[in-house]
């Protein structure tokens, strides 16, 4: 625990009230991009939890890229993108998933990841944990290991946690609402 880190970010990430829909808190992490030092400690951080665990990491369309990338970088491994519907040329591979109103699919390339490796999926945020899963049943699907989870926020209340308890990974969140 960071508790110096976790301060600063509290005092960093900005609370939208009914953004974008009436009952959401909307977590704005824009501002940690204004201060490269505070960036810093939270790529470190997230580095130093996958440190030795990981062969790959797996980041979330979008705010999944602004840090995973980095991760990826500091630990001098691959990154690979997880995309929604629709972006990514063939082959590739899909997976659907259940929203609160409806479905979506996200999508990775095949061949990037490989069967066996160890894999980290990150993204910034952790809400119902419905696109996460998602993205960890892609990993599954090309016979990869989902070893790792981590983003800077998991929002407790709505469970997101409970749900990635299947997979038998570690799961690393800076900061909890
Ligand atoms: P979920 O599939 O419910 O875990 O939703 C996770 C995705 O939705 C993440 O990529 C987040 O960036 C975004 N998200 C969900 N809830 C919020 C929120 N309250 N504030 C900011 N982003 C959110």
């Amino acid at each position: 625990m960071n508790q110096q880190l976790i301060q600063d970010l509290e005092n960093t990430i900005q609370n939208i009230p009914d953004f974008p829909k009436p009952g959401i808190q909307f977590k704005d992490i824009t501002p940690i991009f204004l201060n490269p030092k505070l960036y810093e400690q939270v790529i470190a951080d997230l580095a130093n939890f996958s440190r030795g665990k990981i062969d790959a990491v797996c980041g979330i369309e979008s705010r999944g890229y602004l840090f995973g990338i980095a991760i990826a970088v500091a630990l001098d491994v691959p990154f690979i993108l997880i995309r929604k519907k629709g972006k990514l040329p063939p082959p590739f591979v899909a997976q659907k998933y259940d929203l609160e109103y409806g479905s979506a699919e996200i999508e990775m390339r095949t061949g990037q990841i490989q069967a066996g490796q160890r894999i980290l999926i990150h993204d910034d945020l952790l809400a119902t944990g419905g696109t996460t899963e998602a993205a960890a049943h892609l990993v599954q699907k090309q016979g990869a290991i989902v070893s790792q989870f981590s983003f800077l926020i998991g929002l407790k209340d709505l469970q997101g946690e409970d749900r990635l308890k299947k997979f038998n990974a570690e799961v690393h969140q800076i900061l909890q609402y």
